[in-house]
């Protein structure tokens, strides 16, 4: 076993499995060569127009139509919206933000919604297209980003993208989105998503501002718990791949820094061998990957390394059950606590 060495800890991104590796790759090829319309066949534009509305819109005596991007965003708009809205997410729980591609079920969504929730900061590259082509007048948009203090994204001395392709073009310039990953700022989001929801519909605005009270109560008692937990660890310094955890570790005085030089889809055995070797030669005692994504390439090299393999969830896609948990969001950010304490030796 490595001695723990600095208590510094790499968060590794797992390679995707092949169906969300190819589907990310189709999409990134389609904004380099300027193809994104183009995902969107005229003809299915065309038909939606006279689908069902199962939608709606607010029509008299029906509930506000809200749709959100991220699993967090989902998570946060129904807990401010109770039963005094209709919360649907626009990306499947179980596909992150990197990997979705629109098809026309999200289009009609769109045009007939009353309200879109986003995380902001460049993270839904999808989404101005989408919108520009749902052509709802009447949608309202909450950038829950909005007010917030933002970090920069690392500038990157390296090829290839984090996953934020939008973020990435402006490498070194453009903000960090991973805001959700820091529970004061999750507060902050829950309290827009709050402001936007009254905004849109008066009516609710007693029970939107109980909701969001109890929910934000909730964030503020995992902060302290958290708080206590990494307490002992503070300066101590742990490694992503992706660049998901700047937010996190300032909140609770760690470092952070990422991993370059892999290539974020099909990673290959000597790829993967390369990282587990630095991680090895810097004395770290555990790779983090996210739970979500296929790991077992990893835990083969890690258990050759004497390196120990945990997780850190970024939340940015969960099980599909997970948006309608109430409390996914805050286990979940128990776990990854857990978790580093017991890859800071803990
Ligand atoms: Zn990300």
């Amino acid at each position: 076993m490595v001695p723990i060495g600095g208590g510094r800890v790499f968060v590794l991104r797992a390679p995707w499995p092949a169906p969300l590796a190819s589907l990310a790759t189709g999409l990134k090829a389609g904004l380099k060569t300027g193809l994104k319309t183009a995902l969107l066949p005229a003809a299915l534009l065309l038909t939606s127009c006279g689908a069902v509305h199962k939608f709606g819109g607010s029509a008299p005596g029906q509930r506000l139509q809200v749709v959100t991007t991220i699993l967090p965003i989902t998570i946060f708009t129904r807990a401010v919206a109770g039963d005094c809205a209709e919360v649907m997410p626009l990306i499947p729980s179980n596909v992150g933000p990197h990997d979705f591609q629109a098809n026309p079920d999200q289009l009609v969504r769109l045009r007939h919604a009353d309200v879109l929730v986003k995380n902001g900061l460049g993270l839904e590259v999808f989404l101005d297209k989408l919108i520009a082509n749902a052509d709802n007048p009447r949608l309202r948009l909450i950038d829950s980003s909005q007010g917030i203090a933002t970090l920069e994204s690392a500038a990157h001395d390296h090829g290839h993208d984090h996953g934020h392709p939008e973020a990435n073009a402006k490498v070194g310039a453009g903000p960090n989105p991973h805001i959700w990953l820091d529970p004061v700022l999750a507060i902050q989001q829950v309290n827009g998503i709050r402001d936007g929801l009254i905004a849109a519909q008066p009516s609710c605005r007693t029970k939107f501002t109980a909701n969001a009270a109890s929910y934000t109560a909730q964030l503020r008692r995992l902060n302290a718990e958290l708080a206590q937990k990494l307490n002992p660890y503070a300066g101590k310094t742990f490694v992503t791949f992706h660049d998901f955890t700047p937010y996190f570790a300032a909140r609770y005085q760690l470092k952070t820094n990422f991993l370059v030089d892999m290539p974020e889809e099909n990673p290959t055995p000597a790829d993967l061998r390369r990282v587990l070797q630095q991680v090895k030669a810097s004395g770290l005692t555990a790779l983090l990957s996210e739970p979500q994504l296929d790991s077992s390439s990893f835990e083969a090299l890690a258990s050759d390394l004497g390196v120990k393999i945990g997780s850190f969830d970024s939340l940015e896609s969960g099980p599909t059950a997970a948006a309608s948990q109430g409390d996914y969001y805050l286990q979940t950010m128990r776990r990854n606590g857990d978790a580093l304490v017991t890859a800071f030796g803990g």
